[in-house]
């Protein structure tokens, strides 16, 4: 065995330009074959690395050897009546991850999952129920843009591409899979990658404090914080990882991420509204005062049920009553329209099939020894 046979087999799609064109220095190549790559992942959707004919035969066999293009491959998909799409992809890991495509008249917004599970176990999301089984890797992130483009390319023939905007929204924390998620989204706004703008990529979060401070020195991208809480001791029972990182230190790094921003941008909070539980005026009047020193949009989020949540969604009227109050109080604040419940593509109701469900105390002591670090 030679030391090259232990080098591990390379998923080219998930690598960014940056990590692209060193490889290619390292094969003593120029690095405009780096580009020439991407365009035929990207652009042009080739899988096979034979057919990227502007490279010769033999870098072309190199490439072969080292690694490949590879796509995760759909299960299964769904079509709601409201028009949300959602397809089951298998993980490299065995287990299944959701995304889901919600269209509105001007554009695409495909909602992204960026782990199998999810450890932070918060109080009413579906994936949370399901504990943290793997990372995806930065292909299978970035593989379900290039995936959904292609098949929905001939639904929208009048644009360049159907994915106007992503949103990490969809199953896991993505800055506990800090390294994949950056890379996918360094790819997913790269003119050789989708070009999408950095004001159409969205990063949300559960409160991971080391990740935004980390995100600063890395990206620009749009950034969402769910908070769910107007106070620590809500928080702390919404959002358990708020015992690690409270409101004032998650408010501090959303602060300075927006600050580096520059450029009159905001960060999105949200809000999932739930019946008695965070939705009373109070909460309103506390979460008016908590959020006038952060430059931000408040996005409501009507509570999704899914069975055993033991949580209910309040009534429209309440939500409006809620919106209004921080409206009266300064804020800009939009209601999130409900979309594909019917094939429980709603946010927090994605549930995948985790095959080992055993494995969120491990993500929890990544989580302490970050915190330590
Ligand atoms: N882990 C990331 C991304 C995942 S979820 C994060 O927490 O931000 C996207 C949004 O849906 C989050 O704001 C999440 O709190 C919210 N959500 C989860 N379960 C929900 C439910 N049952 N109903 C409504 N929103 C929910």
């Amino acid at each position: 065995m030679t030391a090259d046979d232990t080098k591990e087999f390379i998923n080219f799609l998930g690598l960014d330009r940056a990590q692209l064109t060193a490889l290619f220095l390292e094969l003593g190549e120029k690095p405009y074959r780096a580009e020439q790559m991407m365009k035929w992942m990207h652009h042009r959707q080739v899988s096979d690395v034979d057919d990227m004919t502007d490279m010769s035969k033999k870098l072309r066999a190199t490439l072969s050897e080292m690694g490949s293009v590879y796509e995760a491959p759909v299960e299964e998909s769904f079509e709601s009546v409201d028009g949300t799409r959602k397809w089951l992809i298998r993980a490299a890991s065995g287990s299944l991850v959701e995304t889901v495509f919600i269209p509105e008249s001007s554009r695409g917004t495909l909602c992204v999952s960026s782990q199998v599970g999810c450890a932070l176990d918060c109080s009413f999301c579906s994936t949370g129920k399901q504990g943290f089984n793997s990372n995806l890797t930065a292909g299978e992130i970035v593989g379900q843009v290039r995936m959904v483009n292609r098949l929905l390319a001939d639904v929208y023939p009048e644009r360049a591409q159907a994915v106007t905007n992503v949103v990490m929204m969809g199953m896991g924390e993505p800055l506990l899979n800090f390294d994949n998620v950056a890379s996918a989204v360094d790819i997913m706004m790269d003119d050789l990658g989708y070009g999408i703008s950095k004001r159409k990529v969205t990063i949300s979060t559960a409160g991971v404090v080391p990740g935004i401070e980390k995100l600063i020195e890395t990206t620009d991208c749009s950034l969402a914080l769910s908070l769910h809480a107007p106070n620590d001791a809500l928080r702390d029972e919404l959002v358990p990882i708020n015992r690690r990182y409270n409101i004032e230190t998650l408010l501090d790094a959303a602060r300075r991420y927006v600050g580096n921003l520059g450029d009159k941008r905001t960060i999105t909070v949200e809000y999932t509204v739930i019946d008695k539980v965070n939705d009373q005026p109070e909460h309103a009047e506390e979460l008016a005062i908590l959020l006038k020193s952060l430059p931000c949009k408040i996005n409501l989020i009507p509570f999704n049920p899914f069975p055993g949540s033991g949580y209910r969604r309040p009534a429209s009227i309440n939500i409006r009553r809620f919106q209004d109050r921080l409206v009266r109080a300064g804020h800009s604040v939009t209601v999130r329209t409900t979309r594909g419940e019917d094939i429980e593509a709603a946010c927090g109701q994605l549930r995948g099939q985790v095959v080992d469900k055993t494995r969120r105390q491990e993500q929890y002591r990544m989580i302490a020894s970050e915190a330590e670090a």
